[in-house]
């Protein structure tokens, strides 16, 4: 079986890894760790370097970037739908206002809504089109990102402060739920990608759990 250095992730050669002290020092970076943690990081590189189409995972020695387009099919749908939406309803509130020519207190309160989902739908169409959801992180610590190019919504994550990582109910349209922070992600991902996403969330996290048991202190 092949080892991967869990600081760094150079392979371990044979030679680093003594199974009676139960100790592997990396030869690369100098890492110690106990061999009896290093067993399934095999498996972990396998899933981490076959993402399904449309998902992408890499790897520096500072930083580890994965995601997945939101593409769907489904724009086929939501861009038809969005753009009859916006137009009927912004029409009714807003645009018979410019026709009678005066304003309307009561249909421009009663459009709000209207208007706010009419933006969400833009949001997920243009997500649809061409967008992505994104996790971009420094030893556990970093940023989730759901937009189009540089624009969309980031929120803060910390791997380390995660309790679970779980595949939310239907009542979350089956998106990943990382407690106890409440960030959803994946909810705009086909299901492949979806299941990709997390499990590089659970590997991460191990490694991460792994990588704080670790023994520095060995000789
Ligand atoms: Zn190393």
């Amino acid at each position: 079986m092949k080892f991967t250095c869990p600081n760094c992730r150079q392979p371990l050669l044979p030679e680093s890894i003594n199974v009676q002290t139960d100790l592997a020092l990396c030869k690369a970076c100098g890492w110690t760790s106990r061999v009896s943690t290093l067993v399934g990081v095999d498996a972990e590189t396998e899933v981490l370097q076959h993402p399904p189409p449309g998902a992408w995972y890499s790897e520096t020695e500072s930083e580890v970037v994965f995601g997945a387009t939101t593409r769907s099919p489904k724009a086929f749908v939501l861009v038809p739908f969005t753009i009859g939406w916006v137009a009927i309803t912004m029409g009714i509130a807003y645009g018979t206002q410019f026709a009678d020519g005066k304003f309307s207190l009561g249909r421009s309160l009663i459009g709000l809504p209207f208007l706010l989902a009419g933006l969400l739908l833009v949001f997920l169409t243009l997500l649809s089109i061409g967008g992505r959801e994104e996790v971009s992180m420094r030893d556990g610590v970093g940023t989730v990102f759901v937009g189009i190019a540089r624009f969309g919504r980031r929120r803060s994550l910390n791997l380390a402060g995660t309790e679970s990582i779980e595949l939310g109910g239907r009542n979350l349209g089956g998106a990943i739920l990382l407690r106890p922070q409440f960030i959803v992600l994946g909810g705009t991902l086909t299901k492949p990608r979806r299941d990709f996403i997390f499990e590089v969330l659970k590997l991460l996290k191990a490694r991460l759990d792994r990588k704080q048991t670790a023994s520095p202190d060995a000789p």
